[in-house]
């Protein structure tokens, strides 16, 4: 099993290059954002409680998303492996994974980490709000937060995975296929 997580700022590329590395790996691709962005579109209990932080570019607090990621994980029994995407974002949810994937009797082969700057990724999620009706991608002051609440809180696990090796930063600057080229050969690697 392979088991990777993608990992960066809010706007560094995590999605997209997320769906064009499960096509080539054929990995499960779990993006916490996107489960979360379902249960509010459909206007569920765990959608609107959800929301109240989301968009204040605030974190879900990681009881809530730690048990939604298991839920997640519980319901793929016979992947090959994972993508993970916008988790872990703290320390206690990084513990949380290896444990869950200890107990399935397997483990994280390592982080990927798209490195961008702050002022990129400002921009690039600006533009994505002109089409992606994501309500904390059209206010600067909400991007701003978030990319405090990643420093703060999310940076973090980048340690805890490098103390243990298997964390590694990629140039996330340049064309959608050049930084899709340097994951591939980062994973190949692996
Ligand atoms: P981004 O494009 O900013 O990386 P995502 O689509 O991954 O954003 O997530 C959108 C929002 O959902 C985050 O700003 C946060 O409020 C919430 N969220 C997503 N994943 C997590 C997580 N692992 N823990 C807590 N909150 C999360």
């Amino acid at each position: 099993m392979i088991n990777l997580i993608l990992f960066g700022p809010p706007g560094s590329g995590k999605g997209t290059q997320a769906a064009k590395l499960v096509e080539q790996y054929e990995l499960v691709h779990i993006s916490t954002g996107d489960l979360f962005r379902y249960e509010m579109g459909n206007d569920t209990p765990l959608g609107k409680l959800a929301k109240s932080y989301i968009e204040k570019g605030e974190l879900v607090p990681d009881s809530v998303t730690i048990g939604m990621l298991k839920n997640k994980v519980d319901a793929n029994p016979d992947a090959n492996g994972f993508i993970f995407d916008g988790f872990p974002r703290t320390v206690a949810q990084a513990e949380a994974l290896d444990e869950l994937l200890e107990e399935k009797g397997t483990a994280v082969s390592g982080l990927l980490s798209l490195d961008v700057s702050d002022e990129e990724i400002t921009q690039r999620i600006l533009l994505r709000g002109k089409t992606s009706g994501r309500a904390d991608d059209n206010d600067e002051k909400i991007i701003r937060n978030r990319i405090e609440v990643y420093k703060n809180e999310t940076t973090p696990v980048f340690d805890y995975y490098a103390k243990a090796g298997k964390a590694q930063k990629i140039d996330g600057m340049g064309s959608i296929e050049e930084i899709f080229g340097r994951l591939c050969a980062a994973i190949d690697a692996l």
